[in-house]
């Protein structure tokens, strides 16, 4: 494992026999690593590239038949009893607003597990901040421009980046940002992420300096053509596939962490782990809809689920997404 590498604290930084005990599935105390939980709806800010158009989609699907908290409650206890040791929210929407957030993050601590969020930042007031660390939360934040004006672009937003800004002190304040060791890995609690797109492409630098200066762990990566960035992908994003590569090369060259769900050993959630939608339906991954059934935590258990998902995916190391391969090879 390198040593150079930071990674974010409950993604990935897992040890080679914990990966190995998860790709043999005997060891029944450790059939799963991380957990994925899906929040929401609803955001306050209108991004260009938004997955999920704002809180009003699931990976282009209307959210429906939404898990209620006993659901979310089932999915962690049992993770937990299987081996997980992160539990990731990411939202049809700001994860924040969800109204059992707190619950969760409680939750999820209170079973010895990372909470790690994704969040646009805007609601991690002093208090808020305090929270999050008291319970051991990463936190991945969004910041697409360190300029006002582009960043309101690309937000949809007024406003909000002193907000932002702020959330992001409030947050170092409370203790974040500060590179331990987990499981021999350097880890961090904090990462800010760049979604690369036209109108930010000139200002990179600004947000690397402006991570550097707080010492806080760099992301930065191309969307996917998925939600709304599908009405805005030749205007705002990339108008050609040469441009498209140009700037996954970029994003890829600037990024120091890398993506979150990338793994020294493949996608986390089809390697490692169980990602959920907002349904309760079990997802390979956040952006790209199943073509196999793969269960749901409202009537299955999670021990059925891993099997169910071994047996249609099962883990191996010769490539990163099983799900990608086959779409491409069956558009
Ligand atoms: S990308 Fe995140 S912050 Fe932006 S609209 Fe979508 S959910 Fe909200």
């Amino acid at each position: 494992m390198s040593e150079k590498i930071i990674m974010l604290r409950g993604n990935g930084d897992f040890t080679v026999e914990q990966f190995l005990d998860i790709m043999e599935g005997k060891n029944e105390k450790r059939l799963m690593l991380s957990l994925g939980l899906t929040t929401g709806p609803g955001c306050n800010m209108d991004c260009i590239y938004c997955y999920n158009e704002s809180g009003r989609t699931e990976a282009g699907r209307p959210v429906r038949h939404r898990m209620k908290f006993a659901d979310y409650e089932k999915a962690i206890l049992e993770s937990s009893s299987l081996g997980a040791q992160s539990v990731i929210l990411v939202g049809v929407g700001e994860t924040m607003m969800d109204k059992n957030f707190r619950k969760l993050i409680e939750l999820i601590s209170t079973e010895g597990m990372i909470p790690l969020i994704f969040t646009n930042g805007t609601l991690l007031t002093r208090e808020t901040a305090n929270f999050l660390y008291k319970h051991g939360t990463s936190i991945y934040l969004a910041l697409d421009s360190t300029r006002e004006n582009v960043f309101d672009k690309i937000t949809g937003s007024k406003g909000m980046l002193p907000v932002v800004l702020q959330g992001v002190d409030n947050c170092l304040e409370a203790g974040f940002g500060k590179t331990t060791v987990r499981n021999g890995h350097s880890v961090t609690d904090f990462a800010v992420n760049t979604m690369l797109m036209k109108s930010n492409m000139n200002y990179l630098d600004e947000i690397e300096d402006f991570c550097q200066e707080k010492g806080l762990l760099f992301t930065c990566r191309f969307p996917e053509k998925i939600g709304a960035a599908c009405s805005y992908w030749e205007s705002h994003i990339a108008a050609t596939v040469e441009e498209e590569n140009l700037m996954r090369n970029i994003a890829e060259k600037h990024s120091a962490g890398g993506e979150v769900f990338r793994t020294d050993s493949g996608c986390l959630f089809w390697m490692a782990g169980v990602l959920l939608g907002i349904d309760g339906q079990v997802r390979l991954c956040y952006s790209v809809n199943n073509r196999k059934d793969m269960g749901n935590i409202k009537q299955d258990s999670m021990r059925t689920i891993i099997r169910r998902k071994r047996e249609l995916y099962p883990p191996q190391k010769d490539y990163f997404c099983p799900l990608h391969l086959e779409i491409s090879a069956n558009p």
